[in-house]
Order: structure tokens, then C-alpha cells, then sequence
């Protein structure tokens, strides 16, 4: 071996000879242009500023020197923009060239889809450009331990730098309802020391925005057990989520008909009534919630009355199939549509949380009744089984599971170089 290195060393060595000799010689022959030194500037001023409360638009143009044929030029420019609509808050970023006080380019944010840039071409002219905003998407993977709630645990473990505070809710939500809602009971199925590991999609814009997208995989342990659910979007492009054995999650009731803060009651044969002040039973659950939060159904069924009935003010009962009826009091209003009679499917709106009848404060006392029988609602919603996945979308499926339960445990491991020996 080492009698022919040698050699090789030396035909290398040559080559590389040759090839600067020839450079240097091409490099000799020609008058070779000298760059200019680069000197950067900042040709752009950039500036955002929000529309103020009780602000009109042109106030706000006014202060970066947008007026008068400057703005009635934009105004027309934004086309289909009502500007009496815009609310307090809204965002712009004005460019301007240094040497011009003028800004050449406004930009404003129409919604989460959109951005409308306004392009000033010379003075007094203006023309505006709407874009869909392409947000890129990355899935995350929160995981901790439940010390209290999942609630306490998703605030301690998402920091605002990651998803906004106004966006953790949905996060939370999602899990507790559009994954988990008809199989876990996480207001008291979760033992302090649960784990929980979501894979989540985080989506970021140009603009530097930051939101929510959706939950792909999740794992909770209830009680030490483990609940898996991995996501499958539906031909409508809806979000179903299975368990690792490709069963839906999706039963025929959903455990919570509103989007609560808290349960203030729980059902009991016999509790202390806070206004009656007697001992009586209270055949259902409340769930506390703001004043005009929505309320769905939990099944499928016909509506028998959309009335206020005694106690319970305005309330709204639905009959299901298998003898099945639920009842939800004490309503703000009902959803326009909603009344006796009326077919409605699971998660329909159909009114909003208040106080009326016998109530202390906004909450939705909901009832399950069973054979003509009150039981728990948080108990008897989870009987039978989900769906499986459908068969022409099984290998789809448990691909999507083994690279999720891959994501659940994956350490990134040292990086190639720095193993190379
Ligand atoms: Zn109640």
C-alpha cells in the first residue's frame, strides 16, 4: 500500500501544479475589473403603526404625512376595504424612500388569509395589491407532566414566544374537545404526574404572525393510561382523529355541550340548591361560561321544544335515537332556526349560555336522560365504540401513526460531522 501512495501523492501534486499554473498564466493575460467597495444603506424607512380607539383612518395616514389627494388616491386604491369598518388595533406599516416624507408603501392585514399592500407609483397615484399570505407550517411537540389540570399544564409549558397567549385557548380546546371531547374527561380524568406529549402544527407568516394551526398527534395519560390520537383528514377536509388501533374517537355524544371555564356543579342525587337553599338533586352538570358563548348540541336528533319551561328559562331539548334526550337550561337565546321540530347534528350551534330561569350566574346546565332515567352526562357519553378507519385509507393511516410515534420520542442525535471518527 504504501509503495503506491507515494507515486500517487506526487501525479496529484503535479496536477495541481498545472492547473494553478494555467490560472495564474489566464489571470496575467487580462486586466481584471476592480469592484467598487460595497458601502450598504438603508434605503427604506419602515414604520408600523395601530389604529387607536375612537381613531379615524385618516387621522393615522395623517401622521405619516398621507393627506389630502395623497389619501383620497389610496382610499379609492383599496378597493372593496370599508374603511368606517376597520377596527381599533389594525396594523400598518408604512415604507418610505429616505429622501421623501411620503411613504411609497402602506401595507395592512385583511383578515388571517390576506394582506393588501398599497404601492404610491408617483404623487397623488396609487395602486393596491391584495395577496393571500403564505403561512408556513411547522409541527411542534409540547410535552410535560400534568401537575392540576391540562389547562394550568398547556400555561406553563407554552411560552408566549411559541403561540400567543389568545391562541393557547384554541390549543386547549381542540385537545379537550375536537380530539379528546367524546373520550376523555379532562376537568377529572387526569391524575396529578400525567404525561401529555400533543404534536401540533404552529403556523408563522412573512409578516412575522404567529398562530395556532391545528393538532396532528397527541398522547395523554389518564389515571397512568394512555390515550392516543393521531389525525386523518376527511374528504371534506375535516380534521377526524383516531386511536393507535384506527378506531374514531368520535362517538354519538360529545362530553361538553359548551366551551366552559369551569364545572360549578356537578350531578348529584342530592345536593345543597345555592338559591333554593334546600337539599334536592341536581340531575345535571353546569358548566360555567361567559354570557353568549356558544352552545351545541352534543348528538344527533330532532329539536322537541326551544322554550323557556319553569326553572330552567329558555332551554332547548333534543331527542336522539335509543331513547336518548338532553337538555340545555338556562340559555341566553337560541340559535336563529333553532325550535321544536328541527333536525340538528352533533356540534351545531343551537343557542348561547346565559342565565335565565333559576340561575345565580351565566352557566349551561346540561342534562342526560336514558331511557326516560337521569344519568351522568359526563359518565354516559362514553359508551359504544368509534368507526374504524375506512379500508382504502388503512395504509395511509399507519403511516401516518408510525412517523407520529416517531415525533412523540424523537432526540435529534449529534450532528454528522462532529461524529466522523
Ligand atoms: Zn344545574
Amino acid at each position: 500500500m504504501r509503495s503506491r501512495a507515494v507515486p500517487l501523492a506526487i501525479v496529484a501534486f503535479a496536477l495541481v501544479a498545472t492547473l494553478l499554473w494555467s490560472v495564474g498564466d489566464a489571470w496575467s493575460s487580462r486586466t481584471l475589473p476592480v469592484a467598487e467597495p460595497i458601502v450598504v444603506t438603508q434605503a427604506y424607512l419602515e414604520r408600523a403603526d395601530t389604529l387607536r380607539r375612537n381613531e379615524a383612518p385618516a387621522l393615522l395616514f395623517a401622521r405619516h404625512n398621507i393627506r389630502g389627494p395623497d389619501l383620497l388616491a389610496l382610499t379609492n386604491a383599496a378597493e372593496g376595504i370599508n374603511w368606517r369598518r376597520i377596527q381599533t388595533g389594525q396594523v400598518f406599516q408604512f415604507r418610505s424612500a429616505l429622501d421623501e416624507t411620503v411613504p411609497n408603501r402602506v401595507t395592512m392585514r385583511l383578515g388571517d388569509e390576506r394582506v393588501l399592500t398599497l404601492y404610491r407609483d408617483s404623487a397623488f397615484a396609487w395602486r393596491g395589491e391584495s395577496e393571500e399570505i403564505l403561512w408556513s407550517v411547522e409541527v411542534r411537540r409540547l410535552e410535560g407532566i400534568i401537575e392540576s389540570s391540562l389547562y394550568e399544564a398547556l400555561e406553563e409549558y407554552l411560552p408566549d414566544s411559541i403561540l400567543p397567549p389568545e391562541q393557547r385557548p384554541l390549543l386547549l380546546w381542540d385537545l379537550a374537545d375536537g380530539v379528546f371531547g367524546w373520550v376523555v374527561d379532562f376537568t377529572r380524568d387526569n391524575y396529578p404526574g400525567d404525561r401529555f406529549t400533543v404534536l401540533y402544527e404552529r403556523l408563522t407568516s412573512p409578516l412575522g404572525d404567529v398562530r395556532y394551526g391545528r393538532v396532528v398527534a397527541a398522547r395523554v395519560e389518564t389515571r397512568g393510561e394512555e390515550n392516543r390520537a393521531y389525525v386523518l383528514t376527511d374528504e371534506n377536509g375535516r380534521n377526524a382523529y383516531y386511536d393507535a388501533d384506527g378506531r374514531s374517537l368520535k362517538r354519538a355524544f360529545k362530553m361538553y355541550p359548551v366551551a366552559f371555564k369551569y364545572i360549578s356543579s356537578g350531578f348529584s342525587r342530592s345536593r345543597f340548591h345555592p338559591i333554593l337553599k334546600t337539599r334536592r338533586p341536581h340531575l345535571g352538570v353546569d358548566y360555567a361560561a361567559s354570557r353568549g358563548t356558544p352552545v351545541v348540541a352534543t348528538g344527533d336528533g330532532f329539536v322537541t321544544r326551544a322554550d323557556v319551561w319553569g326553572g330552567y328559562g329558555k332551554v332547548v331539548v333534543i331527542r336522539h335515537p335509543k331513547d336518548i334526550e338532553t337538555r340545555y337550561a338556562h340559555l341566553d337565546a337560541f340559535e336563529t332556526g333553532i325550535r321544536a321540530g328541527v333536525r340538528v347534528v352533533q356540534g351545531q350551534r343551537i343557542g348561547f349560555a346565559g342565565m335565565t330561569g333559576l340561575a345565580s350566574a351565566p352557566h349551561v346546565h346540561y342534562e342526560f336522560i336514558k331511557n326516560g332515567a337521569h344519568t351522568d352526562p359526563r359518565q354516559a357519553a362514553r359508551f359504544g365504540q368509534g368507526e374504524p378507519v375506512p379500508d382504502e385509507r388503512r395504509a395511509e393511516f399507519e403511516i401516518a401513526r408510525t412517523y407520529y410515534d416517531r415525533l412523540f420520542d424523537y432526540r435529534p442525535g449529534p450532528p454528522l460531522a462532529a461524529s466522523s471518527d
